[in-house]
């Protein structure tokens, strides 16, 4: 039960051990692995478990750093979860050379069309500007093949709903899709339906 036998990149376990983590959570022994390996997850999880790690190390693992294309989206519920996100993906990321940006409302809508333009690994948003970037076109989709939903429970209570739906219509139909929920009302499972094939169900 260590992050050494998890088979990760060498330079994805220096950012890990880097940041300060010795040994993975409970979330993490289970769900960093499924992630890896290309499944669809649901993670139920209260904040505090270590999720963010997660999913971050599951993305790190599989992007393809010679591609500056955005390969992976992760909408959160909150502009400060977004940006707490862009940062732990970041340093996790150090020794990789991801280029994370977060997309989130309340900031300058140029100013992202220009980091986007400038070519990025991941991108972290929450819905309205992420969907707003997509219409655009600022953000192009083709590449996509890593979509996580954190607090998803948390988005649907504050009505991203239909964005969310929105969003995943433009993404390509094969990508891997991540749920995190600490609760998973109706309308929650009905995303895990539509979205998501075969989907391993972690419980934390
Ligand atoms: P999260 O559930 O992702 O919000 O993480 C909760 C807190 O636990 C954060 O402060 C993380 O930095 C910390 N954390 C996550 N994973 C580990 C770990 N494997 N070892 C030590 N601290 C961790």
């Amino acid at each position: 039960d260590s992050f050494d036998a998890m088979n990760l990149k060498e330079n994805l376990l220096r950012g890990i051990f880097a940041y300060g983590f010795e040994k993975p959570s409970a979330i993490q022994q289970r769900g960093i692995v499924p992630f890896t390996k290309g499944l669809d997850v649901i993670q139920q999880a209260q904040s505090g478990t270590g999720k963010t790690a997660t999913f971050c190390s599951g993305i790190l693992q599989q992007l393809d750093y010679n591609v500056v294309e955005c390969q992976s989206l992760v909408l959160a519920p909150t502009r400060e979860l977004a940006q707490q996100i862009e940062k732990v993906m970041r340093a996790l990321g150090d020794y990789l050379g991801v280029k994370v940006h977060a997309c989130v409302g309340g900031t300058s809508v140029r100013e992202d069309q220009r980091i986007l333009s400038a070519g990025v690994h991941v991108v972290v948003g929450t819905p309205g500007r992420v969907f707003d970037m997509l219409r655009r076109q600022s953000l192009r989709s083709d590449y996509i093949k890593m979509f996580v939903l954190d607090e998803a429970d948390e988005m649907l209570s504050r009505g991203f709903k239909d964005q969310i739906y929105d969003i995943f219509q433009l993404l390509p139909s094969k990508v891997q899709v991540g749920v995190f929920s600490a609760t998973m009302p109706p309308e929650a499972l009905e995303i895990t339906r539509k979205f998501m094939n075969k989907p391993v169900r972690i419980l934390v």
